[in-house]
């Protein structure tokens, strides 16, 4: 198995990347927000709970995404790998995370991390408020909320891994394409001396 963390802050392209990765690789797509926004579409009391949170820009409790990521994990026993797309974002879910993948006889492959400017997350989101419907997308006062979460909060998650030796930082900016292949470079580099070890 090989399992990996696409990390960056808002708009810095986690989930157009995570779909082309998951072609590539074959891997199973686990993005917190997607999970959060079918709650929501659904009416379910966690999507109602959720909604309120969101649209403010503020993060969902941690209990609440890692019992989402637990189950999907145990729905997917047969997968090759995860591709973690907006997880984790606290140390705490790190550390879950963690937890859950041991008792799966696994563990992360890499955090691949995307730098972006902030003026260039700010402008790509405002465009993607424009006809994603995502009402988090529309406010410029939330956009910038999310983003200071990021730095004040889930930046750190990148420091626990780098303990274990595991971040790449990676070029967000550019091409879909240019950065697509700059990613699959290290999952290659690293699929590679995962098998020959
Ligand atoms: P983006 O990273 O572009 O802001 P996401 O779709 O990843 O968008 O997340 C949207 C919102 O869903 C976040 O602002 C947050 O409120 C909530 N969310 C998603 N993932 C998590 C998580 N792992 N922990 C807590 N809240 C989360």
């Amino acid at each position: 198995m090989f399992n990996l963390i696409l990390f960056g802050p808002p708009g810095s392209g986690k989930g157009t990347q995570s779909e082309k990765l998951i072609d590539r690789y074959g891997l199973k797509h686990l993005s917190t927000g997607d999970l959060l926004r079918s709650e929501i579409a659904q009416h379910t009391a966690l999507g109602l709970e959720a909604k309120s949170l969101m649209d403010k820009g503020q993060l969902v409790p941690d209990e609440v995404v890692i019992g989402m990521i637990s189950s999907a994990l145990d729905h997917h026993p047969k997968a090759k790998g995860f591709l973690f797309d907006g997880f984790p974002r606290t140390s705490a879910q790190a550390e879950a995370l963690d937890k859950l993948l041991e008792l799966k006889h696994t563990s992360i492959g890499v955090m691949l991390a995307l730098e972006v400017s902030e003026q260039e997350l700010i402008r790509r989101l405002l465009k993607r408020g424009e006809t994603s419907g995502r009402s988090d997308d529309t406010n410029e006062q939330v956009i910038r909320n999310r983003i200071e979460l990021y730095h004040n909060t889930t930046a750190a998650v990148a420091d626990y891994y780098k303990k274990f030796d595991k971040v790449k930082m990676v070029r967000g900016e550019g091409t879909i394409e240019e950065i697509f292949r700059s990613l699959a470079k290290e999952i290659d580099l690293r699929i590679q001396s995962s098998v020959s070890q």
